[in-house]
């Protein structure tokens, strides 16, 4: 590799700051957000929440919390997982949590219509 003294290299933050996301905020980076967007990019609306079993759209006033779709490592990670490869409803994703409780999740559990898990009542 030929470093060329004077010209400028391109760093990471500076893509963060070209890209203006505020996912940082929540220790998640830039990387994050990429995945999130290639896993919205192949989203089709409709397609069910893992963790509610309830349709998931991009537009978020169509979800049931209200919220826009958030990117879900299927390996936690607090358990050491490092790429998000799947949608979640923004609400599910946070009652999922360490994924400590993935075997009763709503959607199998399927009670008081499939949110039995989440911290919000639904209506
Ligand atoms: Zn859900």
């Amino acid at each position: 590799m030929v470093d060329h003294p004077g010209r400028p290299r391109l760093r990471a933050d500076c893509l963060t700051m070209v890209t203006r996301r505020t996912t940082t905020q929540r220790g998640l980076g830039w990387h994050h957000q990429q995945q999130r967007e290639a896993l919205l990019a192949r989203h089709r609306d409709g397609a069910r929440c893992w963790w509610c079993g309830e349709p998931m759209y991009r537009d978020a006033v169509r979800n049931l919390d209200g919220e826009s779709l958030a990117a879900d490592h299927s390996h936690a990670r607090a358990h050491g997982g490092t790429r998000a490869d799947r949608l979640l409803h923004g609400l599910c994703n946070k009652s999922r949590g360490d994924g400590s409780r993935d075997d009763r999740r709503p959607a199998l559990t399927r009670r008081c219509g499939g949110h039995a898990g989440n911290v919000l009542e639904w209506s």
